[in-house]
């Protein structure tokens, strides 16, 4: 099974009320490729400057991620984006975005990545996803993400972008503002008549919800004490999410959509702890099993022996 990523390889500024960091590693493509990396093989795609080096390199390759699509530009920069946080983590501000080699990049993916299971546009501009899309033609599942910029933008190029997935994967706000429903349920059902079977709406430290033409499931986030960093945590959850169902290696019924959704939730609870990268990038296959269990225990409602009977 083999799982392909196209979106943001990036170094990002980020301040949080429980720290900063000036340079860090991140992007989409590569949080979701940790996070996928404990489930399968993962080959993000796109480009990075000569300001990516081996340091950079070194993190993706020591999870077993297939780094030969990751192009390196002579000359230039990477993607960068620099944001901050309120004290509420949940309401996050991007003060600069700049697209450096993203900007004139043509994907031109090699057979291994074309030839994906599963495929999956993370967050960049929706024609560059739309292209990449083109080239996965063998791909038995796709996944969606964007944000506010894209839909402000380059509207008309996402609504035709997120016809050619299976699944729609955005913050609630950006799916009201896709659809222009306020309500949740309705703008999940109007996202599923563009294309998509199935739509989930995270909801930052709420967790995230899961529509499908069967019906509906949610599950709130990992309960934390201790939250630095909330940069990347959709990205990880999309990256728990189709690492496993990719590593399944067959096709998804709701019974495994809803494990995935479990995965999702463990691996975006580890990435908010530390800093960018910096927690998933040493994390365990035993850590996250055991976090997916003690979620399972909280989150189950049947079948629990009273303490009165
Ligand atoms: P998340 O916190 O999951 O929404 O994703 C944050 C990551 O997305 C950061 O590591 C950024 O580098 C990346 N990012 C921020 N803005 C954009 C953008 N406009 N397009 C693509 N990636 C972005």
């Amino acid at each position: 099974m083999s799982l392909t990523v196209v979106g943001s390889i990036a170094f990002d500024a980020v301040k949080t009320p429980f720290g900063e960091r000036e340079r860090m590693l991140g992007g989409a493509a590569t949080h979701f490729s940790l996070a996928a990396s404990f489930f399968t093989e993962v080959r993000p795609v796109g480009p990075v400057g000569e300001d990516f080096g081996a340091a950079e390199f070194a993190v993706l390759e020591a999870r077993g991620i297939r780094t030969d699509d990751i192009e390196r530009v002579p000359g230039g920069k990477s993607f960068f984006w620099r944001g901050h946080y309120e004290y509420d983590l949940n309401v996050a501000h991007t003060d600069d975005t700049q697209l450096g080699v993203f900007a004139e990049f043509e994907p031109k993916l090699s057979e291994a990545s074309r030839s994906a299971d599963t495929l999956f546009l993370a967050n960049i501009q929706p024609d560059l996803q739309r292209q990449v899309r083109a080239q996965c033609g063998s791909a038995g599942l796709s996944g969606l993400d964007s944000m506010n910029l894209w839909i402000e933008t380059a509207r008309d190029s996402l609504v035709a972008a997120v016809a050619e997935v299976d699944c729609l994967v955005v913050n609630d706000a950006e799916i009201r503002m896709l659809t222009g429903e306020s309500n949740l349920a309705r703008a999940a059902r109007a996202v599923m008549a563009m294309g998509p079977r199935a739509v989930i709406a995270k909801q930052g430290e709420y967790g995230a919800a899961l529509f499908t033409g069967e019906g509906f499931f949610a599950l709130p986030g990992f309960p934390l004490e201790d939250v630095r960093d909330p940069t990347g945590a959709g990205d990880s959850f999309a990256g728990g999410f189709f690492g496993y169902l990719d590593g399944l290696g067959r096709e998804p019924g709701e019974a495994e959509l809803r494990q995935a959704m479990g995965y999702g939730t463990v691996l975006a609870s580890f990435n908010v702890e530390e800093f960018g990268t910096e927690r998933v990038a040493r994390l365990s296959r035993e850590e996250i099993d055991e976090r997916f269990e003690q979620l399972r225990a909280m989150t189950q409602f049947e079948g629990l022996a009273s303490a009165a009977e």
